[in-house]
């Protein structure tokens, strides 16, 4: 991230200006990444919003009209929006220019996209491993991606040369690059991210339809372990929506070996085997101390979350 560096592309559109686009958005200006940031959402109030928050250079009235010309073009939507975006702009899309995207499911996102693409188009998914629980263009800000990982998940056949500019470009937004197959992604991410969302919405859920403890009861004491999962549990419904219904098989998959896990210290808890149970929390913990060793995750009380943008 030298100041005398120079740009990674000339012009960069990005699609899509919600958390992460708009973060993408912030540092690429900040960090001079692009000489142009074009962008587009299909909010007209996001798009008025732009204006006012002064990111980028020009906010396009059209996708066609924001890719036009692009070098880099970054589609940051709910990942079941990408075919319709994707065919909208593939007949603007520059020759030699590269289409990426920020989806949080990959194999799903290169079907939907690649029957639209010419040869001359360089498709080269990617995955920021990186969020909150907000969404809109205000929740965005330029350190989001600062020490975390992003995943690129080329396809066969990749170009060296492209996929070394959108490297340089995740490096230089301040990310870790990983490259893996979409397929590899989408079953790690599965139990890394997908299946916990999943456990989340249900046990609040489950909490928000008991019929013996209060709602306010709930409430008021959700430090215990509740508080957390409540967190995950706000995350955007459409987004969310989006990756259970584009990553069913390996979330399924993940979910089979999570039920007979679960079924196993259901078992634990009958027959009162406490070495069993202590010996599993022993193992998690080990987990917890190797992703805070990592910087993936901070020791403070609070898990080092900011309360506030
Ligand atoms: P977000 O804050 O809801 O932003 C998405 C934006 O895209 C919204 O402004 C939305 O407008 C707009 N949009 C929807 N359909 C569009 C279309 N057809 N053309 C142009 N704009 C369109 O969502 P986000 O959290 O930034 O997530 C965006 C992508 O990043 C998703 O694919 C997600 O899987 C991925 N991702 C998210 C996270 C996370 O933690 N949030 C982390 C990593 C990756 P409307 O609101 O009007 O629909």
């Amino acid at each position: 991230m030298a100041e005398t560096a120079q740009p990674v592309v000339k012009r960069l559109a990005l699609i899509g200006l919600g958390l992460i686009g708009s973060s993408l958005a912030r540092v690429a200006q900040r960090e001079k990444l692009a000489e142009s940031i074009v962008l587009f959402d299909a909010s007209d109030k996001v798009r008025t919003r732009l204006h006012e928050l002064k990111i980028g250079d020009v906010v396009a009235e059209t996708a066609e009209a924001a890719v036009k010309d692009a070098d880099l073009v970054i589609l940051c939507v709910p990942v079941g929006a990408n075919e319709a975006v994707g065919r909208l702009i593939s007949p603007h899309l520059k020759d030699g220019s590269i289409l990426s995207d920020v989806g949080s499911v990959k194999s799903s996102v290169v079907s939907a996209l690649s029957p639209y693409l010419s040869e001359e188009v360089h498709l080269i998914p990617a995955h920021p491993v990186a969020g909150t629980e907000y969404s809109g263009p205000d929740a965005g800000f330029a350190d989001l991606f600062l020490n975390r990982w992003c995943i690129i998940t080329p396809l066969e056949g990749v170009e060296e040369a492209p996929l070394g500019i959108l490297r340089s470009f995740w490096e230089r937004a301040g990310a870790n690059v990983e490259l893996m197959t979409p397929n590899h992604h989408d079953l790690v991410l599965a139990i890394t991210s997908h299946v916990p969302h999943l456990i989340a919405y249900n046990i609040v859920g489950t909490a928000a339809d008991l019929e013996e403890v209060t709602q306010s009861e709930v409430i008021k004491f959700s430090a215990g372990g509740f508080r957390d999962f409540t967190r995950i549990a706000a995350s955007d419904p459409t987004m969310w929506r989006d990756v259970f219904l584009n990553n069913k098989d390996a979330v399924l998959e993940m979910l089979g070996r999570f039920n007979e896990d679960l079924a196993a210290l259901q078992r634990m808890i009958r027959w009162g085997d406490g070495d069993g149970l202590f010996e599993l929390f022993t193992r998690t913990r080990t987990i917890r101390r190797g992703i805070i060793e990592q910087g993936q995750e901070t020791a403070a009380p609070d898990f080092g979350r900011r309360t506030k943008h």
